[in-house]
């Protein structure tokens, strides 16, 4: 007890030296003001309003059970032709109707109009780590493009996919994060992503030969509870039983979020045990204010309380998220804080991932020093609290948040480009 009110009392020195020494434009991390910025200081804004509002064309994914079976009656067709779609699309992972033998050729133009349009197409895919991940950039049905990355562990297959194009919460150190907003994803957009996950796992795409996708997690570009119906109903699928959805285990999914109290308490109350990932970076509002734009409005003592009761509420450990930045939020005195803040709320609740930042182009900041990882990571455990620093999949494929997007707008990456 006294260790740690010691390393408060060090961690209120620490803060005020750091922010003397640091001015506020110090946490913008790149050398680039924004975007359409007007002055050289300009930060990118939080923004909840897209600057697209068109919205994909509907799509069996988007859909319950019931809703597919009226647009079919709608057509003329009989209701058992929605449970054969389904099938097709959430057990054999086929969403071209031309490949559909049991669907009379006739009605298939129909049929794809109403409920197969297709909605990804690739326009990279970039291999690393010896085939066990395969990052692909998707461009959708108006041109914008959006990320995902399929990481193959011992235990298990990981599709990290994105739920908005671009992201109007304007952390940053994340390469999404400069790009704005673009527009939110449909339910079958993100769907889609998974679907041709699956398919690729099983046709053996990564290396080590056919596999099945057991994990999703909402970590790629967007941020998911701002887009809060569309990712519950795609939820939905993932979770609901073939042929309704792809079955798979509520457990293995995974929502990362900014901070979004309202709608963390929402997803509480949705019935699903999926997991809450929070971004958390920083333990204190100080510091936090800078990186993650929308703790202006949602405390982190607010947020913790919310992500507890979310684990009250789901039996779901909670992940806090926390990029480790050199010199900004690595400090031991903020490992102590950050343990400090959990352990008051309970015991056994959460698990923290610290991970290396992977810096974006440009960017002033980079990762903290394997030593200042491993204290950072030893004092929380010390304080029992559960920490595995996760792995830094794909870094040589901009395998970071938007990373990818950013480096094919930008013409770095040609597109077409193969392994890594
Ligand atoms: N908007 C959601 C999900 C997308 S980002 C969220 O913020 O949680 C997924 C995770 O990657 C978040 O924890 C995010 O903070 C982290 N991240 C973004 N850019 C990063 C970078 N350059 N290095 C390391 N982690 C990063």
């Amino acid at each position: 007890m006294k260790e740690a009110r010691g390393a408060h009392e060090r961690s209120a020195t620490s803060l005020s030296d750091l922010q003397r020494r640091s001015s506020r434009r110090e946490v913008r991390p790149t050398d680039q003001p924004p975007e359409g910025a007007t002055h050289k200081d300009a930060k990118p804004v939080l923004s909840f309003t897209a600057k697209r509002r068109g919205k994909a064309p509907s799509h069996l994914a988007d859909l319950d059970a019931a809703g597919r079976k009226q647009v079919l009656k709608d057509l003329g067709m009989p209701g058992f032709r929605a449970d054969q779609l389904s099938r097709h699309y959430f057990t054999h992972f086929e969403a071209d109707p031309s490949n559909m033998s049991d669907i009379p050729a006739g009605m298939r133009e129909a049929v794809s109009g109403a409920l197969l349009p297709k909605l990804v197409t690739k326009v990279v895919s970039l291999e690393a780590d010896g085939g066990r991940t395969i990052k692909d950039l998707w461009r959708l049905y108006d041109g914008a493009q959006v990320e995902s990355v399929l990481m193959r562990y011992p235990q298990r297959t990981t599709l990290c996919v994105s739920s908005q194009a671009g992201c109007g919460m304007a952390c940053p150190f994340c390469a999404t994060g400069q790009m704005g907003l673009t527009r939110n994803l449909s339910t079958a957009e993100i769907v889609d992503q998974v679907r041709e996950a699956q398919a690729s796992c099983r046709d053996g795409k990564l290396a080590g030969g056919s596999t099945a996708l057991s994990n999703v997690v909402f970590m790629g570009m967007g941020e998911p509870l701002a887009n809060y119906k569309t990712v519950v109903a795609a939820l939905h699928r993932l979770i609901d039983p073939a042929p309704e959805g792809f079955g798979m285990s509520a457990r293995n999914i995974t929502v990362s979020t900014v901070g979004l109290v309202p709608a963390i308490k929402k997803l509480a109350g949705e019935g699903m045990p999926v997991t809450l990932a929070v971004s958390l970076h920083a333990p204190d509002d100080d510091l936090r204010d800078e990186l993650i734009p929308i703790n202006s409005r949602w405390k982190v003592g607010e947020l913790l309380d919310a992500a507890r009761a979310y684990f009250l509420a789901t039996g779901r450990r909670v992940s806090i998220e926390y990029a480790l930045i050199k010199d900004m939020n690595d400090q031991e005195w903020r490992a102590q804080l950050l343990a400090d803040e959990l352990n008051k709320r309970g015991h056994g609740w959460v698990h923290v991932n610290p991970i290396p930042l992977n810096p974006t182009p440009g960017s002033i900041w980079t990762a903290s020093t394997r030593s200042a990882q491993e204290a950072f990571v030893k004092r929380l455990r010390d304080n029992g609290i559960a920490t595995s620093i996760r792995d830094t999949r794909g870094s040589d494929i901009d395998g970071a948040c938007g990373q990818l997007a950013t480096a094919v707008a930008d013409g770095k990456r040609a597109v077409g480009e193969g392994r890594a």
